[in-house]
């Protein structure tokens, strides 16, 4: 993802009002696009909207033991995954390619994946080089210089972040952005929380960290030692790190130093030197995220002992590569993640490496996927279906009656600036000079990740180049950046039941229709909405419109605050508020545009539901999916996507056509007064 874009989660639609185009399908289509055998029908839609449209299919399917969760989303990914799987193994059996092509390399890395006896004779080889140069520290500047060789080295992100990005008030320019960071857990909660699930948690990670260090030669007394220092020094930064929620605000994260300036908050770190040794010479200025960690993190450099450092040092290095190291490290690795998200049994490796290589070379690899699996006339179906909506979401800021002209020319202008990609990139990246060896797999990761390094640092002092993809095309997902004012559908998306060329309008329109709306109100969302037409962060609102904006959104906030998926735990309304405020204009725009297509104006009736019925229960159907407790637990206190069952029914009750097509009346349980449901695009 690019830094600040917004994503989906994965969410689609589709069709268009004009003359359809109908190629074959790449999987064959269900024959019941909204099936009443996934529903409970016994369940009135207006009491539990969520499991009245899909409650058979959960009881129906229960989360294999490898997945955290499963549904709609997820089954749809492990489909794209056999795809990939599939195009990997033939590749990599294909004799005599042609070194450095793109085939031999995709094929190669896969391969030296795959190879389990190398890897497993190869144990901890291929850090060993790096546990001996730390072990040499001696000083404080010893210290410091670690950190700059492992991250121009691809061998780990101690203490903050760094990297270069797009300079939000000045977006065509990349400039170095520092961020807090140097955590392992998912979040600061995860270090500052001490509920039993949190406590579990810490004791997981504690063993996780006791096990690498023993497998890497440490006494068991001195495996415990380490581990307690880790702890330590990431809890201090916890500490030091603001909360997600705050960090939701463009820009109190915008503050601009001068290197100089910069420095002398940080005595410790002289970034005059520091950049140029991170490849990032010549800058004059950078952006600090959050200046007061930084504050923080050079402080802990004088009063935690070099001693400790080479601990902290050592164990960025362990955990970055336990993942492909031999299978004491990637059980250790997997036994505190299964703790996190409750994944019961590991994934097996031919996913994990199919995974690697769309992480990996992703872009190598898509051109094969999408000459296999992506037809250009979905291209085309999709760039309609976008017109249509963008059209309907310029009638819908034109009709809004809580905004004054002065600020809805501004937002439609914005509108009308939108950059929509569609599938795959019109460029590739193609990852010029890496080498990929089939038999050397830390190798073929650590050259990519020095390269994606390179590549990074290489773009400063360029124009920021727009035709970069943020997402793989196997990706289902989907993104908005702000500052790029871009809307982005990788092929992986355009799939049922987001989309079918088979299926009829509600359906699309419920499915994809919605994700594209959905996209396009991230530009107008608490985040989105802070920056212009040219995705420079930049107030183009009236100060009374600004106010309405923010009177509307809090209703949003509260209402979504009100739910508790698990434990004790609520969705924070104000983390997840872009990506709500994104489904209720999603499905405004996409439900609005629905009813101008042919069928949405004759409402036919299929397979027992009206159209618009079948708009609302393709939009269930999306969001279709269970998780596991701990898996919600993690979503809830780190993703900005509320689950799922709660974009649906927290969506569905602003929308009056929704009351309408279900006859749900004052009495049901999810009913709302007219009065009370939320308007805002
Ligand atoms: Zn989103």
């Amino acid at each position: 993802m690019l830094a600040g874009a917004v994503c989906l989660s994965a969410n689609v639609f589709a069709a268009n009002g004009g003359g359809k185009i109908k190629p074959k399908s790449t999987n064959p289509p269900p024959k019941k696009y909204i099936d009443p055998a996934n529903m409970d029908l016994s369940v009135k839609p207006g009491d539990d909207f969520f499991e009245y449209a899909n409650g058979t299919w959960t009881k129906n399917n229960p989360i294999p033991g490898d997945k955290t969760s499963w549904g709609s989303f997820i089954i749809l990914r492990d489909e794209n995954n056999k795809n990939l799987i599939s195009l990997l193994k033939e590749v990599s059996t294909t004799p005599g390619l042609p070194k450095g092509s793109l085939k031999q390399r995709v094929g190669d890395l896969f391969a030296s994946g795959m190879d389990s006896v190398a890897i497993e004779k190869a144990g901890y080889n291929p850090i060993k080089a790096d546990l001996v140069r730390i072990n040499k520290i001696a000083s404080l500047p010893q210290v410091i210089d670690e950190m700059v060789f492992e991250r121009v080295n691809a061998r780990g992100g101690a203490l903050f972040g760094v990297g270069v990005g797009q300079d939000s008030k000045h977006p065509t320019k990349n400039i170095v952005e520092f961020r807090q960071g140097g955590t392992t857990m998912p979040d600061r909660d995860y270090y500052l929380k001490d509920d039993a699930r949190t406590l579990k948690i810490q004791a997981a990670y504690h063993k996780y960290m006791v096990t690498l260090f023993t497998l890497t030669g440490s006494s068991a007394e001195e495996a415990e030692k380490n581990a307690n220092t880790v702890y330590i020094i990431e809890k201090a930064l916890a500490t030091a790190q603001k909360s997600r929620i705050a960090m939701r605000d463009p820009n109190a994260s915008y503050n601009k130093f001068s290197v100089a300036d910069f420095s002398k908050t940080t005595p410790n770190l002289n970034w005059t030197v520091l950049l140029p040794a991170l490849k990032m010479p010549g800058q004059d200025t950078v952006i600090v995220a959050q200046p007061a960690f930084f504050k923080v993190a050079d402080a802990m450099l004088t009063s935690t002992p070099v001693d400790d450092w080479k601990v902290y040092l050592k164990w960025e290095i362990l955990k970055g590569s336990a993942g492909s190291l031999s299978s004491d490290f990637v059980k250790a690795n997997f036994a505190y993640s299964s703790v996190l998200s409750g994944q019961k049994v590991q994934t097996p490796r031919i996913e994990r490496m199919s995974s690697q290589v769309d992480g990996s070379l992703g872009e190598l690899l898509g051109q094969l996927y999408v000459e296999k699996y992506f037809t250009p006339a979905a291209k085309q179906y999709m760039v309609n279906l976008v017109n249509n909506l963008k059209a309907t979401l310029g009638d819908r800021i034109k009709r809004v009656d809580w905004m004054s002209q002065e600020t809805k020319d501004k937002a439609l202008k914005k509108l009308a600036a939108f950059t929509v990609k569609i599938g795959y990139p019109d460029k590739w990246q193609n990852y010029d000079g890496v080498e990929i060896d089939r038999n050397d797999y830390a190798g073929n990761l650590k050259r990519i990740a020095v390269w994606r390094y390179n590549y990074s640092v290489s773009q400063l002092g360029k124009p920021v180049d727009k035709t970069r993809w943020g997402m793989t095309p196997p990706t289902v997902n989907a993104y908005y950046s702000p500052t790029g004012n871009e809307i982005v559908f990788p092929a992986g998306i355009l799939q049922f039941p987001f989309f079918d060329f088979g299926a009829d309008d509600a359906v699309n329109y419920g499915g994809i229709g919605v994700v594209i709306g959905h996209e396009m109100t991230h530009g107008f969302d608490d985040q989105g909405s802070q920056y212009d037409g040219d995705g420079t962060l930049r107030n183009w609102w009236t100060k009374a419109d600004n106010d309405e904006f923010k009177n509307r959104t809090q209703k949003v906030v509260d209402e979504f605050n009100g739910f508790n998926p698990v434990d004790t735990m609520h969705i924070k309304g104000k983390l997840t508020l872009g990506e709500n405020l994104a489904d209720l204009g999603g499905i405004n725009v996409a439900y609005e545009a629905y009813k101008k297509t042919k069928e949405g104006q004759t409402n036919p009736k299929i397979d027992g539901f009206t159209g618009d019925q079948r708009f609302f229960l393709s939009f269930a159907q999306v969001w279709r999916g269970t998780m596991r407790p701990e898996a919600l637990a993690q979503q809830l206190t780190t993703d900005p996507h509320s689950p799922g069952k709660y974009r649906t029914d927290g969506t569905v009750v602003n929308i009056d056509a929704w009351y309408d097509a279900f006859n749900v009346k004052p009495g049901d349980k999810m009913y709302k007064a007219p009065t009370d449901r939320i308007k805002i695009w």
